[in-house]
């Protein structure tokens, strides 16, 4: 039996992708390697957020073919949509694809074999509107599955390359994302993580009439068996009274929410083409909290984009006081060929680039310490997922996505329980099962 390894870059879309896939080999006949052992076949399921993840992208490709000189290689994904010559430069690609198609993996992989040379399908994102449909409920993690239900994104903010790799959005049919949470389900799953590129665009491509997220939320909420249903990443816009109305009504929808900021200052995020302001992030935050009052508000910020002075940072430095986040992703504006932030003037200089993440990084560990620190004494419902690597201890998520651990009791995982908080250690709260 052939064996066949996908390696995944990126985000939780490649890894629900990358899922499918592994489901697709196997049941093709091949066998997933173990451990170090090389492959026959290897997937490279690629990332071009950043000038980073590219390079490692390339990086992972080469490792395959040490690993294995012989070895079949089909590059996929988001670098090779944007990039597809960089791939063919690389040398000993068997097949090339983008983000549309990847279905076909196993079929091109035998189909140039046969012809001896390179296939490479990368074609115009932009004529491509199809939901690609692939199947992932695999059984890999057995608490928490994503449910990938729309594709691509419409909003161009200037920094961003997502656009030209994901093309324009796609919806998946609301029934079919019924259908997969129910196997779901049936499977012992009882959260769902609703990912997709651009979530809060569902249902957007297929005109005013049809579903929208928060009636995808109420679908899935239907669904016995699944208890907990997240978002993966929103955007102010979604947040309205409506809506939030709706998904506390489900008793399902957990009070965490990622909101992308991108920068606490008016001047940059006008640059970005973001489409809020600061006043209005805050107001939206503080409509959640009227709804959810524990719930975690996490977030995205770039430093370093072009034209942010030290006093445009220090309005970011100062916007992120005042909304109490749980957490903060920070990113250095990383410059992205094809973009058009790519060209502004006024770069940010590498070591200053570093400085202003080194300093909001340090704001943040404080802040998301204050956050964890808020919920001692408080009782949380935590849905265990594992044992820890303390043996005394297991651990879990509460729904405002907090990590939480509990002296240790095989029969916590997968169950949900309410957990009184004691204490914290670290980034990790301590309580007791009540
Ligand atoms: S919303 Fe903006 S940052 Fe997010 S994927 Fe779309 S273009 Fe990129």
């Amino acid at each position: 039996m052939k064996k066949f390894d996908v390696v995944t870059l990126g985000c939780k879309v490649n890894q629900y992708e990358s899922e499918a896939l592994e489901k697709l080999f196997e049941t093709s006949g091949y066998e997933k390697v173990q451990g170090k052992e090389a492959a026959d076949v290897y997937v490279i399921n690629t990332c071009t957020v950043t000038g980073q993840a590219a390079a490692k992208s390339r990086q992972q490709v080469s490792r395959a073919k040490k690993k294995n000189p012989n070895a079949k290689i089909a590059v996929i994904g988001c670098y090779s949509q944007v990039t597809p010559e960089e791939i063919e430069a690389l040398g000993g690609v068997d097949v090339i694809i983008g983000t549309k198609h990847r279905g076909r993996v196993i079929e091109l992989l035998e189909e140039s074999e046969r012809l001896g040379s390179t296939i490479n399908i990368v074609d115009n994102i932009k004529q491509n509107q199809e939901f690609d449909e692939l199947d992932s409920s695999t059984e890999r993690d057995m608490t928490r599955a994503y449910l990938k239900i729309q594709e691509g994104c419409n909003m161009y903010c200037s920094y961003c390359i997502i656009p030209y790799a994901r093309g324009p959005i796609s919806s998946r049919e609301i029934d079919n994302i019924v259908e997969e949470t129910q196997n779901l389900a049936d499977k012992g799953y009882k959260e769902v993580v609703l990912t997709g590129i651009h979530v809060e665009s569902y249902g957007k491509d297929k005109g005013k009439e049809y579903y929208r997220l928060i009636d995808v939320v109420e679908r899935v909420a239907e669904v016995n068996g699944i208890e907990r249903i997240r978002l993966s990443s929103v955007e102010p816009r979604v947040i309205t009274d409506e809506f939030l109305e709706r998904y506390k009504d489900t008793k399902k929808g957990c009070d965490h929410f990622h909101l992308s900021l991108q920068s606490g200052s008016d001047t940059i995020l006008k640059a970005m083409n973001r489409k809020y302001t600061t006043a209005e992030y805050k107001e939206k935050v503080d409509l959640i909290r009227k709804y959810l009052p524990k719930a975690s508000i996490t977030t995205d910020i770039i430093v370093g984009f072009p034209g942010e002075t030290k006093e445009l940072f220090e309005e970011t430095m100062s916007f992120v006081d005042n909304i109490t986040f749980a957490k903060i992703h920070v990113f250095p504006f990383s410059r992205r060929e094809g973009t058009p932030a790519y060209d502004f003037p006024n770069q940010v200089q590498g070591p200053d680039k570093k400085q202003r993440a080194h300093d909001l990084s340090l704001k943040e560990e404080k802040i998301s310490e204050d956050f964890l620190d808020s919920f001692i004494g408080d009782n949380l419902d935590v849905l265990f997922e594992f044992d820890s690597s303390q043996p005394q201890f297991s651990e879990g998520y509460s729904t405002n996505y907090l990590r939480v651990k509990v002296q240790r009791d095989d029969d916590l995982i997968n169950q949900i329980r309410t957990v009184k908080i004691m204490e914290r250690e670290g980034q990790v709260l301590k309580g007791i099962v009540i």
